[in-house]
């Protein structure tokens, strides 16, 4: 068996060897076996989102990464008078900007810091001052700093002003609670290798039912149209084009493993333990975080680079993955930081081992390590 280096980063992840295994099949795309496998998918994700079809809900698998997710719903459920407000605090955010912009709808941006929570007020104010916006959309965990949006604080006030609310929770789905309906959301996307720690190939979208039944003949696209896309899984339990089977057989074991672990609740745990053991050691080697605390959420942690002339990020990031450990770079606008994942199959075995070749890397690099 090939041991593939760990992977500290915000997808792919690291996957266990039973979901790896899970795609050592063929299975055709008609095949009772995976039609049902398609339904007891969609089934689960309803859960995850502590809702289910009964309560209003429907789950759509679309191929494609989380992206391909996002402009799927842009593209499908906004009409063509719409207008959608985007809440902007990093890349992901602005990468939402550049597919409305590239579908000619209409927007409006509020652009907020990357290290400050978008301002509830100043969204109120957007909403009381510009009527005409039709949908708001907003991210969960930002995975640009790994700050955690209040997004049910969002969601209450689109519920208020009767706007359509989106969130791209795909960094944060599976292992940051959240209850699809108290938070007022009608369209939630993430995807099949993030928290769920299944492998790429798909993404997916929780929608309340409503809202999307009014989405027929909105879509811009055709391989991305949302509402057919449900339609079709909801006729004959297929996909509409060629379906991602291995990746789908992956995500099925990788469902069954979320549960084993005791679902969204203990994996947060995990993960946040992950998180707490890494800032505690990269403290102590005299790392600062980017995010103040109480706004870093325990996804992805982001660190500024060491103020020494001895650190360089490429050398870091290289010696490190000769180690057998892949860091992720800054995605920031403004700041000279690294990203550390604390998501995928990572305990904390494999947190200590990462600090204890941060420290070599560092010493091997010449650069100063403070005592704390
Ligand atoms: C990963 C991620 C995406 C999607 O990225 P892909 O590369 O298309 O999978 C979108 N939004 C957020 C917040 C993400 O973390």
């Amino acid at each position: 068996m090939i041991s593939d280096k760990l992977l500290f980063t915000p997808g792919p992840l690291t996957t266990s060897y039973t979901v790896k295994s899970a795609m050592l099949r063929d299975l055709g795309s008609r095949d009772i076996e995976f039609i049902n496998t398609v339904q007891s998918i969609r089934k689960d994700l309803l859960h995850l989102a502590e809702t289910s079809k009964e309560e209003g809900y429907e789950a759509i698998l679309m191929q494609g990464s989380g992206t391909f997710g996002i402009e799927s719903v842009i593209s499908s459920v906004i009409p063509h008078d719409g207008h959608l407000l985007i809440i902007i605090n990093g890349a992901y955010g602005e990468r939402i900007s550049k597919i409305a912009a590239v579908h000619h709808i209409a927007q409006t941006r509020l652009v907020f810091e990357e290290d400050e929570w978008p301002s509830i007020q100043n969204i109120e104010h957007e909403l009381m001052n510009n009527p005409g916006i039709s949908h708001i959309i907003a991210v969960h965990c930002e995975t640009t700093t790994g700050i955690i949006n209040p997004v049910e604080e969002i969601g209450h006030l689109a519920r208020h002003f009767g706007k359509t609310f989106i969130v791209d929770a795909m960094s944060s789905f599976g292992a940051v609670p959240l209850n699809i309906k108290e938070a007022n959301i009608d369209f939630l996307i993430s995807s099949s290798n993030k928290c769920i720690e299944g492998v790429p190939g798909f993404s997916f979208i929780i929608a309340r039912q409503e809202a999307l039944l009014i989405t027929e003949g909105m879509a811009r696209t055709l391989s991305l149209n949302l509402f057919d896309q449900w339609k079709g899984l909801e006729a004959d339990g297929q996909f509409r084009f060629t379906p991602p089977t291995h990746a789908l057989l992956a995500f099925r074991q990788a469902l069954n493993e979320l549960a084993t672990e005791g679902g969204v609740k203990n994996r947060a745990t995990r993960y946040s333990n992950n998180h707490f053991r890494l800032v505690k050691g990269m403290r102590n080697l005299g790392f600062t975080e980017y995010l103040s605390p109480e706004k870093q959420g325990y996804i992805i942690t982001s660190f500024y680079y060491p103020n020494q002339s001895a650190f360089n990020f490429k050398t870091f990031y290289q010696l490190l993955n000769e180690r057998g450990q892949v860091i992720y770079p800054g995605k920031l606008s403004k700041t000279d930081c690294f990203r550390i994942g604390n998501i995928g199959r990572i305990f904390l075995d494999d947190i200590d081992d990462l600090l204890l070749n941060i420290k070599e890397v560092l010493m091997e690099m010449g650069v100063f390590i403070s005592h704390k």
